[in-house]
């Protein structure tokens, strides 16, 4: 039962359990299982669904499976956010989630000290989370490698698009690891994050709650 069901085990369960997710919405029912099984996600989704745990738990439930291997200074997941404001609250989640699992996180947003953030990165993390239009920055002048980042997430991909995100995000998520996992999630559905799933995702589990 629960989120044992779905595949999240050990300290993880305990941590998300202890936190107060102990029922699955229907969005994390549905879209933590393949992701855990390596496959895409294309999510139709508001917020306040609880989709922030059904991307964050598969993508913490794998880091943390990589064991001791995983050090090596690189950017593991990345999780592209519209606002300052989300991006912040899905990092809060993602502490949340994973407290006492030691996983690494870091913000790069808009309008903080650029230095600071890159300092941050060097020694390498577990989950970025970013608005794009920082990002872009860093990545074009070689501040940032992602040719490592291994999952990719999308979130409010309706919102990233009417702030004129589109192209940096298709920038950002070309500069990832070609054999990536992908998640994309939108509130709405309009022609251009069709044609973005298309670009991005392969053989995506489509969502919708
Ligand atoms: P989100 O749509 O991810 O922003 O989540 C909306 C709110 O629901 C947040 O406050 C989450 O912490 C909370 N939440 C999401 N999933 C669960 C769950 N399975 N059990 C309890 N609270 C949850």
């Amino acid at each position: 039962n629960g989120f044992a069901a779905l595949g999240i085990t050990g300290a993880l369960l305990k941590a998300a359990n202890a936190a107060g997710f102990t029922d699955p919405k229907p969005i994390q029912t549905q879209a933590i299982p393949p992701q855990l099984e390596g496959r895409d996600i294309f999510g139709i989704a508001q917020t306040g669904s609880g989709k922030t745990a059904a991307f964050a738990l598969p993508i913490l439930s794998k880091i943390i499976g990589l064991g001791t291997k995983r050090r090596p200074k690189t950017t593991r997941a990345l999780i592209l956010a519209p606002t300052r404001e989300l991006a912040v609250q899905i990092e809060d989640t993602i502490k949340l989630l994973a407290k006492g699992a030691h996983v690494s996180t870091a913000l790069v947003l808009g309008g903080v000290s650029r230095y600071s953030q890159v300092k941050k990165l060097a020694p390498g993390v577990d989950i970025l989370i970013a608005t794009p239009g920082r990002l872009t920055d860093l990545v074009r002048e070689g501040d940032l490698i992602l040719a490592d980042t291994k999952w990719l997430v999308l979130d409010e991909g309706d919102r990233m698009l009417d702030m004129g995100f589109i192209n940096d995000v298709k920038r950002i998520a070309k500069a990832t690891a070609p054999d990536r996992q992908t998640a994309l999630f939108s509130a709405t559905l309009p022609n251009e994050i069709a044609d973005l799933a298309k670009g991005l995702l392969k053989d995506p589990v489509r969502i919708e709650v």
